[in-house]
């Protein structure tokens, strides 16, 4: 499928199986925090669509909250520079905090929002994540619960962008660049 002159998109996970994934997350997520004070925390802008689909599959009582930190622009790969654009709207002190992130690429990101909730008194701080992409780690990052693991590879769909297109793709795809 062609979207924008000279990039294409390829099918990785199809939104079939992306939900099947989700709901075996929700039922674990569920059983891991009976009778705790949930709190997820969506990184925007990749996670809405993923967070929308998990907090459904979730059968307990939970709040959402959401943090905006800036990442790649306009390119493709990671500046390794953080910086909060939205900060986080209640108190998170005592309370159980789930991240959910879109994709895990360097680490970067969730090992400055990791640090960022632990200091502001959660009781504990867990990472949920759709994608993993081990090879590219850069810092180490505890991914407690994730969907699926992929190689080095520019994905789109489900939430995920490149400048701002594709998000609404509801399977998860590869971006391929084609040559002109
Ligand atoms: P990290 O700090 O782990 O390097 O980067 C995490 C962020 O980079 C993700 O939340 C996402 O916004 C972006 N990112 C990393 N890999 C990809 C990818 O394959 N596709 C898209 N669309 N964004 C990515």
């Amino acid at each position: 499928m062609a979207w924008t002159e000279g990039e294409s998109v390829e099918v990785l996970f199809r939104a079939e199986e992306i939900q099947a994934r989700v709901r075996r997350l929700g039922q674990r997520i569920t059983l891991d925090y009976q009778g705790k004070a949930l709190v997820l925390l969506g990184i925007l802008k990749g996670s809405f669509v993923f967070l929308a689909d998990l907090m459904r599959a979730i059968a307990l009582p939970l709040t959402v909250d959401f943090m905006a930190i800036s990442s790649y622009g306009a390119s493709t790969r990671s500046s390794g520079v953080v910086r909060i654009l939205k900060d986080l709207d209640h108190s998170i002190e005592g309370k159980h905090v789930l991240v959910v992130e879109d994709i895990v690429d360097t680490g970067l990101t969730l090992n400055y929002i990791y640090g960022h909730v632990r200091a502001r008194g959660a009781a504990s701080v867990r990472i949920c994540c759709c994608l993993d992409k081990p090879s590219r780690r850069q810092v180490a990052v505890p991914v407690h619960y994730k969907g699926f693991e992929i190689p080095d590879e520019f994905v789109v769909g489900y939430g995920l962008d490149v400048d701002e297109r594709y998000r609404n793709l509801p399977d998860l795809c590869r971006l391929v660049r084609n040559p002109a």
